[in-house]
């Protein structure tokens, strides 16, 4: 059972439930939020029904939801669709993220240049990983430290939000200095305690979907996050393994609309993992725009053929306005606009 506390409700108000639910036999779990603070109560439904939690001071609904994720379930904000701010944009509902930049950063004059590009051409926030989770143990694994300063630059002068992954949780410090949205990898998409923490950090975090993860295995990553009380969670749709070995993953496309159903949360899709190759990148973009998608990260590069990684499968930053111009074209037929760069 969730009780959604009204965004007027005290502390005192939010205390007295938990002491009834707890008085109850069950177990009340607090999810405080800027805008909503949630009660999680986890015990027998029928005794915490008759608690009648609906009169009390401050709650604003009991909700039964019988999904295993709560937080993330469409159920808790009556088909509602969350929208959050990120550096003064507006993510979900009727607003568009384009988030574009390379796969890693590799020096300062790449970085700035395609960060440079990336505003010019309308994308309304930066990637690019510092820390890279590759395969091999001895391919390049990113800049560190040095790569989140050369964020920081891009950032100030650019005046792009940073969206950039974590890889492990001591570094969640120093990744927080720059990062205004924290990436969790595919392949960290199950590491249950680095979701805790970065749900701790209060940034805003968008979590790929692993490479063999259902719907609901991701929707339960996310309950990781918001359960801390971080409710500035996007999902991302990445390509998917499937026996298919014409291309890098298969793009779920269906989890769009299906997500759409399960839960309030932004989706956005990732052309470019899923694709590998350069080509596939713009038409996937519109198909997922035009499907209703919240966003798309796609990763962009001054000279992909230079790249460290993931070359074959970044637009080059030349050319990057046409690819806005028609994924805005397509996010449109879904009723969506770009998020204004401030
Ligand atoms: C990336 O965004 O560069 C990346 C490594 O993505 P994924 O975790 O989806 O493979
Ligand atoms: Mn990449």
């Amino acid at each position: 059972m969730m009780i959604v506390m009204k965004s007027t409700a005290t502390a005192e108000e939010t205390a007295a439930v938990v002491e009834r639910v707890n008085r109850a036999g069950a177990r009340a779990h607090v999810s405080p939020g800027e805008e909503l603070t949630v009660i999680g109560a986890i015990g027998n439904r029928e005794r915490i029904a008759r608690l009648r939690l609906e009169g009390l001071p401050g709650v604003d609904s009991v909700v039964p939801i019988l999904k295993p994720y709560k937080l993330a379930s469409s159920e808790l904000r009556h088909g509602r669709a969350s929208v959050f701010e990120i550096a003064g944009r507006r993510v979900g509902g009727p607003n568009f993220a384009l988030i574009a930049g390379p796969c890693t950063v590799e020096s300062r004059e790449q970085t700035l240049t395609a960060a440079y590009a990336v505003k010019d051409a309308g994308a309304t926030m930066f990637r690019g990983g510092a820390y890279k989770p590759r395969s091999s143990p001895y391919a390049f694994q990113g800049l560190g430290r040095a790569g989140l300063r050369l964020l920081a630059e891009a950032k100030a002068q650019t005046g792009l939000p940073i969206v950039t992954e974590v890889l492990d949780a001591r570094e969640i410090e120093h990744v927080a200095e720059v990062a205004d949205v924290i990436q969790i990898g595919a392949r960290n998409m199950q590491n249950y305690s680095l979701l805790t923490e970065v749900g701790l950090s209060g940034i805003p975090v968008l979590i790929k979907r692993g490479l063999s993860a259902t719907l609901d295995e991701l929707l339960l990553s996310a309950e990781y996050v918001l359960k801390e009380g971080n409710h500035a969670v996007m999902l991302c749709e990445r390509g998917i393994r499937t026996f298919e070995t014409a291309y890098r993953f298969t793009l779920d496309l269906t989890a769009i609309p299906v997500l759409k159903q399960l839960t309030h949360l932004p989706v956005i899709v990732d052309p470019s993992h899923a694709a590998g190759r350069r080509e596939l990148v713009t038409p996937l973009s519109l198909a997922a725009a035009a499907a209703g998608a919240d966003g798309i990260i796609v990763e962009a590069h001054p000279a992909p053929d230079d790249a460290i990684c993931d070359g074959p499968q970044a637009l080059p930053t030349d050319g990057l306005d046409e690819y806005v111009a028609q994924v805005q074209q397509a996010a449109a037929v879904a009723g969506k606009a770009l998020s204004a760069v401030g």
